[in-house]
């Protein structure tokens, strides 16, 4: 090995299989200064690869064959940096003259991937490895560190008004602000984007409490870096604010996935309520988070399997008390979570693109229930069947309600579908066209959750030739005996119905005084704890049965 080569690789001097001393090439490219490193055995932090291993048997054996022949070249191995990060090297090692237990190791570095170029700062992989050996020696009962992911809001705006070097020079300033908040030894690298994390680790074995306070000192250092303009190349300054979420360190995470969302979710919530704020992720936001993707791994096979049920509540004219419908309503009892409200796995079901399926599944178990009922001789009402927005805008929907429809020979008068407006309208031609063609199919359609949300007049008049029913939010009928405003906006909303020539039905009507009061405003239908919960399929049989006998 030339004297350059000295110079420019990372160079370990090791006896007796302890390491003794190391060039600063490798304090810098590995990351441990020579403090740390002196004493430890040579194996602690280089791996032989495995056909190294075959080769020349342990790393022992390898230098008792260097002793012999002098030097032994290119070995395939791997070197375990200051984050416990393994960066494949190739190692040189070379005897020292007239020593049989004395050895130069040096090594090439071939990749390492745990450093980020822009900042020069450790990257993803550093802080995942670090925590990864860090949850492996932690004892049991709690996390010894946390994690603060730093995000700076909306820094594409810096790329797209001064340019990318200015971007880039911003994110090497804000990478030196964090590094100058946390003392040396915390991890604080950049994810991606203007994305950092910073790992806190508890080396003073301070209490949980004052552990806390110290993580909070931190996060409102954090928070002053946003207070003053960065100064950037070029005489640019700039002024952001940030988001900063914490992992919680009292509660247990046992994995470095779960740690990472919960930070990413506190991040996130942090984003949502305040600028420059930080947030603590909280057990609530461990048990969300987990039983979401239980709900996500279970769903597809529930909908498969037949496990979730369909419950029917009936619908009633308000006038006469008379039966006029039910609307089917699901119900998923999961053997670990309990019962899972539609609203929660509804929203799952969307997130991951089976809302298309799911409302199909619902469409065929109440075509066929309809079916059934009919062949028994049951005299029964329409069934109003919910549809996500997001399912009436798929192109094929249609079609595919046909095909449901002919397999299962349904009659479709006794069907209809109640659509909810949401923000997340996009195709709103298909929507259009789809609405129509339902229509054409002989389904009645209503618009649900009307005077709540996103149910808007836009909709209505775009759409009013296709209406059958108004439904009225359960948030409007809820104060109606009592607040002047909902009663005067319930008063209106019915005498819009009447405009469009629509049936009108009252939801979440939990008693008389207000089964009366819609009376005496002209609302039609209703339907509410007052008439009847959703009941099991035959406990709506049993209902038919009754009133028809
Ligand atoms: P929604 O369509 O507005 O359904 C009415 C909700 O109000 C039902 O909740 C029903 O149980 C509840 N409810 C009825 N009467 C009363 C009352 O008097 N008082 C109170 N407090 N609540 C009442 P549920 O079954 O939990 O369903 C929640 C939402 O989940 C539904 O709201 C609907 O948007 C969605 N959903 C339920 N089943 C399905 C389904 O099969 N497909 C789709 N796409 N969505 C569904
Ligand atoms: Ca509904
Ligand atoms: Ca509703």
């Amino acid at each position: 090995m030339n004297d350059i080569e000295q110079l420019l690789l990372p160079i370990l001097l090791v006896e007796k299989g302890l390491i003794r001393s190391c060039n600063q090439v490798f304090t810098e490219q590995v990351g441990y200064n020579e403090m740390e490193i002196v004493g430890r055995e040579l194996q602690e932090i280089i791996t032989l690869s495995e056909q190294s291993n075959e080769a020349g048997g342990s790393l022992d054996a390898l230098l008792a064959r260097v002793g012999l022949s002098n030097q032994i070249s290119l070995i395939s191995a791997t070197v375990t940096n200051n984050y416990f990060y393994d960066m494949p090297i190739q190692l040189h090692c070379q005897a020292i003259e007239g020593r049989s237990d004395s050895f130069r190791v040096c090594f090439r570095i071939l990749e390492n991937k745990s450093i980020d170029p822009i900042t020069t700062l450790p990257n993803g992989w550093a802080i995942s490895s670090r925590s990864k050996h860090l949850l492996k020696n932690q004892d049991d009962r709690k996390n010894n560190f946390v994690l603060i992911f730093f995000n700076v809001d909306n820094f594409s705006t810096i790329n797209f008004r001064y340019g990318f070097d200015i971007g880039d020079d911003y994110l090497q300033v804000i990478a030196k602000k964090l590094q100058s908040v946390v003392e040396n030894d915390n991890l604080v690298v950049r994810f991606n984007n203007a994305k950092f994390g910073i790992l806190v680790e508890n080396h003073a074995c301070l209490s949980t409490e004052k552990f806390n306070t110290h993580i909070r000192n931190i996060c409102q250092r954090l928070c002053q870096i946003s207070e003053e303009p960065l100064k950037l190349l070029r005489g640019v300054e700039v002024c952001k604010s940030f988001s900063i979420g914490v992992s919680e360190q009292s509660i247990h995470y046992n994995n470095f996935h779960a740690i990472e969302i919960a930070g990413e979710t506190a991040m996130l919530q942090a984003k949502k309520y305040s600028e420059s704020k930080y947030h603590f992720s909280t057990s609530q936001t461990l048990v969300d988070m987990l039983s979401h993707k239980l709900i996500i791994d279970a769903l597809p096979s529930a909908i498969e399997q037949n496990k979730i049920q369909i419950y029917y509540q009936p619908q009633y004219e308000i006038k006469s008390d008379k039966l006029i419908g039910f609307e089917a309503l699901s119900r998923w009892h999961h053997e670990a979570l309990g019962n899972i409200t539609p609203d929660v796995f509804v929203g799952i079901a969307e997130e991951i693109g089976l809302h298309f399926d799911f409302d199909l599944w619902v469409f065929r178990q109440v075509c066929s229930q309809i079916v059934t009922w009919r062949k028994q001789g049951l005299q029964i009402p329409k069934i109003a069947i919910n549809i996500s927005f997001k399912t009436l805008e798929m192109t094929t929907f249609v079609d595919r309600l046909k095909t449901v429809i002919e397999q299962t020979q349904c009659p479709t008068e006794f069907v209809e579908l109640e659509i909810t407006e949401t923000a997340s309208a996009k195709n709103l031609a298909s929507l259009n066209n789809n609405i129509v063609r339902v229509k054409e199919l002989g389904i009645s359609i209503a618009i649900d959750d009307f005077g709540a949300g996103y149910s808007s007049l836009s909709m209505i008049r775009e759409f009013h030739a296709s209406l059958d029913k108004l439904k009225l939010d359960r948030s409007l009928i809820r104060n109606i005996c009592n607040t002047e405003v909902d009663r005067e906006f319930t008063r209106q909303i019915i005498k819009l119905s009447q405009v469009l020539d629509v049936h009108i039905l009252a939801e979440g009507v939990e008693d008389k005084e207000q089964k009366d009061m819609l009376h005496s405003l002209d609302c039609d239908q209703a339907q509410g704890y007052y008439f009847a919960k959703p009941m099991t399929k035959s406990g709506a049989e049993q209902l038919i049965k009754e009133i028809t006998n």
